[in-house]
């Protein structure tokens, strides 16, 4: 058993294991429970093109991946963490890919003393714990930015610009880069958080979210 499952296990005997879509109980070594899992719509492609590396996404955010990504991003809410990277790392397995470093999109210091932790961080870990690649907080948030949500897609590129760096380009160079966000929308901070590593070296970076919104028609 490893340390991950060990960690699991010890928690559970603590506090009872639950499903974080649904909250019911659950068995310790069970992320989420059957009848969520059939909930979710499960993107089919391997991989959606993206200006970098292409994007991995477990499901569409809809309203059953919701239920997983809101306590996410304001009750750092553990549960959902352990399903959320467990979800990716499944599809990581299907795909057979593999990766030497994982990175989590990174958020402003003013923004992670608000809220205390990074959600995308907390899902990166939990993959760095599951498949023992290791994890870096290498690149960081250097200048504070608009919600991308208010802005136009032109709009969002330029919001974006400059305002990550990679503090240690020692953790990237010659490397495959796995970074990880919770949720996926237009694609733009993914696209530029990869550029950033990539501009430090790195052979390549491919980004894996929980969920991805899928537009209509
Ligand atoms: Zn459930």
């Amino acid at each position: 058993m490893n340390s991950h499952k060990l960690k699991r296990m010890f928690i559970s005997l603590l506090y009872p294991n639950i499903c974080p879509f649904c909250k019911k109980q659950i068995e310790w070594d069970r992320y989420y429970c059957e009848s969520c899992y059939t909930k979710l719509d499960f993107i089919d492609i391997d991989k959606i093109p993206g200006e970098t590396g292409g994007i991995i996404a477990v499901c569409a955010y809809d309203e059953a991946a919701r239920s997983v990504v809101y306590p996410l991003k304001w009750d750092n809410y553990g549960y959902s963490a352990w399903a959320a990277a467990r979800l990716i790392c499944d599809r990581l397995e299907a795909l057979g890919e593999s990766f030497d470093v994982v990175t989590a999109v990174p958020m402003h210091k003013k923004d992670f003393n608000q809220r205390g932790y990074n959600q995308s961080a907390l899902i990166a870990k939990e993959i760095s714990a599951i498949t023992g690649i290791p994890m870096s907080k290498g690149v960081v948030k250097i200048r504070h930015t608009k919600s991308q949500k208010a802005l136009r897609e032109a709009e969002r590129r330029t919001n974006l610009k400059g305002a990550f760096k990679v503090r240690k380009p020692a953790d990237y160079a010659e490397k495959h880069v796995l970074l990880i966000d919770d949720v996926c929308t237009t694609g733009s901070t993914l696209s530029e958080v990869s550029r950033t590593i990539l501009s430090s070296g790195a052979k390549s970076v491919t980004s894996a979210v929980f969920a991805k919104t899928i537009k209509n028609g």
